[in-house]
């Protein structure tokens, strides 16, 4: 079986590496050539184009920037498309778009050719030592026929559903992270400059609830997926006390808290529907009632 590689950044690199020490027959290519200096001195070959990837190859992966990239070598001149095989594969491992990757699945289609969106997370350093997330989307049987070489490069490799799926479910967990990042931005700076020691203040983040992944492990698990809210393990009128707290001690020292408030306020329209003493994660339900009374629920088993 002959795979291909489109895509050899910071992250192809990397995988593209982890899949030729798999023991695959390993074909690559990218608009910079020396990106595949490494790869070409461990045995894989080159091609000069994306269609000669795809005359040449069974499955096919991409790693590149933006939907921008991904359509040009998916169905742009000398491309993936005008070139792949009937029952080939072609899995792209970007953060893309779901409406394209829906598009790229169906045309494929056209030529009995399948299509699977895979996005990965873990970085780099998860890219070079074989310790991604890959979320897959598209055909079942299809991703667990692909399964085995998405093992050489990742160690939680996921079907998440039909085409598109993967990548909606990359989207949302970079979402988290990027919000994430902007309240712990607004914590650090704050807890700095009322007076305390930026490793001590890192710490208590790190060493409480949100370091140790209780939130992920226990506490979204039997709250928000279960919609149960009730007895509070920890009641909504202490928790709006304390972001309260820490939002006049954002005023007091002049840091801008626009996390921390849009929280807070949150949870001031969550007591004002007299659920101050249900758990303090209560606030998700108004969420699900703005989103168009989505439930977000999954099977306690
Ligand atoms: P990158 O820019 O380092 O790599 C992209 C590669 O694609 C480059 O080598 C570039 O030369 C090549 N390329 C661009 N256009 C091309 C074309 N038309 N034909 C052939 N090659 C082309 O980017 P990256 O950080 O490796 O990210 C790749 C994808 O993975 C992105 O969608 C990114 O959002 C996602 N991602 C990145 C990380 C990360 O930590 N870097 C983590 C998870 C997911």
């Amino acid at each position: 079986m002959k795979i291909g590689f489109i895509g050899l950044g910071n992250m192809g690199g990397g995988m593209s590496a982890n899949v030729l020490k798999g023991g695959y027959d390993l074909t690559v290519h990218d608009l910079r050539r020396e990106a595949a200096t490494p790869l070409l001195e461990s045995g894989a070959d080159w091609a000069d184009t994306p269609g000669e990837i795809a005359a040449a190859c069974d499955i096919v992966f991409t790693s590149l920037p933006t939907p921008r990239e991904i359509e040009a070598v998916a169905l742009g001149e000398d491309g993936i498309f005008d070139n792949i095989k009937p029952g080939a594969v072609y899995l792209d491992l970007s953060t893309g778009s779901p409406n394209l990757i829906r598009q790229i699945h169906a045309k494929f289609a056209e030529k009995g050719a399948h299509v699977l969106d895979a996005p990965v997370s873990g970085g780099t350093i998860g890219a070079r030592t074989g310790k991604l997330a890959i979320m897959v989307g598209g055909d079942k049987d299809v991703f667990e026929r692909c399964r085995p070489i998405l093992e050489s490069f990742g160690d939680r490799v996921s079907y998440k559903g039909d085409i598109g799926s993967g990548t909606i479910c990359k989207l949302m967990h970079n979402t988290v992270v990027y919000g994430l990042q902007t309240i712990v931005a607004e914590c650090l700076t704050l807890g700095v400059k009322a007076g305390v020691d930026a490793k001590a203040v890192f710490d208590a983040i790190a060493d409480g609830s949100v370091g140790r992944g209780t939130m992920f492990s226990y506490t979204f698990p039997e709250t928000y997926l279960q919609g149960n809210f009730d007895p509070a393990h920890f009641m909504l009128k202490l928790a709006h006390k304390d972001v309260g707290l820490a939002m006049e001690l954002g005023r007091e020292f002049g840091v801008p808290m626009a996390a921390g408030n849009l929280a807070h306020q949150e949870m001031t329209a969550a007591l004002n529907r007299g659920w101050q003493d249900r758990d303090s994660r209560v606030a998700m339900l108004l969420q699900e009632e703005r989103a168009g009374n989505i439930e977000v629920r999954i099977d306690k088993e």
